[in-house]
């Protein structure tokens, strides 16, 4: 078998869950073109813990619709992955090794950071899924060590996947606009130009020196997945694009695949 690559996908706002656009049939492709994992472990910002990672052991993990003033039928949606306990008690033990203080929480179900991109990535919901808990103290080194920590699981056939936006202004989101923002494209176009050629550096220090970073990323949780599936990639090249465009004006939605490969069609 294959390692696996990391995934870092953009999830943009929850209304992505009902118009996929170029980002949710990149993710499809994706998720049609890869192996099947035995698992997903997945990393987002709408679940945060102080001073600790949780890992989310529930058989049956609940959706979460963590959001307010959005469509309603956002709130009928569910996404009935099964949980993956063995996968979880194995990543809480990677952690633990890695120094992290990690535990297992078998009530935590999926917020909308993880079931709304997997409801294109595997739209099936057959793929197990467990949700690791973003630590509130996470900055741009330590989410690349928090990746790396949960890097082994691949080898058993997990699909690490780290979930945030690849920009993420919400003062300046305009639901349903189809003009995208100049700054958020160039800053999107810089981190992808780091991609592309395997520049680890650059992204880790992309906050500082990325152009309109500031602008782009006025609060760092959306931008720190990518540096967990950067470090979670078990090799940095070959990495593929997928090309989510921009949406609602200042939502770059382009996602990231590392160390693998893969052919979409
Ligand atoms: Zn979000």
């Amino acid at each position: 078998m294959q390692v696996l690559p990391s995934l870092f996908v953009s999830h943009g706002a929850p209304t992505f869950a009902l118009r996929p656009g170029a980002a949710g049939a990149a993710l499809s492709a994706f998720g049609r073109a890869l192996e099947r994992p035995r698992a997903v472990v997945i990393v987002s910002p709408h679940w945060m813990t102080r001073g600790r990672v949780e890992v989310s052991s529930a058989s049956t993990p609940e959706t979460i619709h963590d959001f307010g003033g959005f469509d309603r039928a956002l709130y009928g949606l569910h996404y009935p992955a099964p949980g993956d306990p063995a996968v979880a008690a194995r990543a809480v033990e990677l952690l633990k090794g890695a120094g992290w203080p990690a535990s297992a929480n078998e009530r935590h179900g999926l917020d909308h950071g993880a079931w709304v991109p997997l409801m294109h990535l595997y739209p099936q919901a057959d793929v197990p899924v467990v949700q690791v808990s973003m630590p509130a103290e996470l900055d741009a080194a330590l989410a690349f060590k928090l990746g790396r920590a949960l890097a082994p699981l691949a080898q058993m056939g997990v699909l690490v996947i780290g979930s945030g936006s690849l920009t993420h202004n919400l003062y300046e989101f305009r639901q349903g606009s189809t003009a995208g923002a100049a700054y958020a494209r160039e800053f999107a176009q810089w981190v992808r130009a780091a991609v592309e050629r395997g520049d680890a550096d650059s992204i880790v220090r992309a906050l500082e020196v990325a152009p309109h970073a500031a602008r782009a990323h006025p609060t760092a949780e959306h931008f720190l997945p990518l540096l967990v599936a950067l470090g979670a990639a078990p090799a940095l090249l070959p990495a593929t694009v997928l090309e989510g465009g921009i949406v609602d004006a200042v939502l770059a939605m382009d996602s990231f695949a590392f160390g693998r490969a893969v052919a979409m069609h």
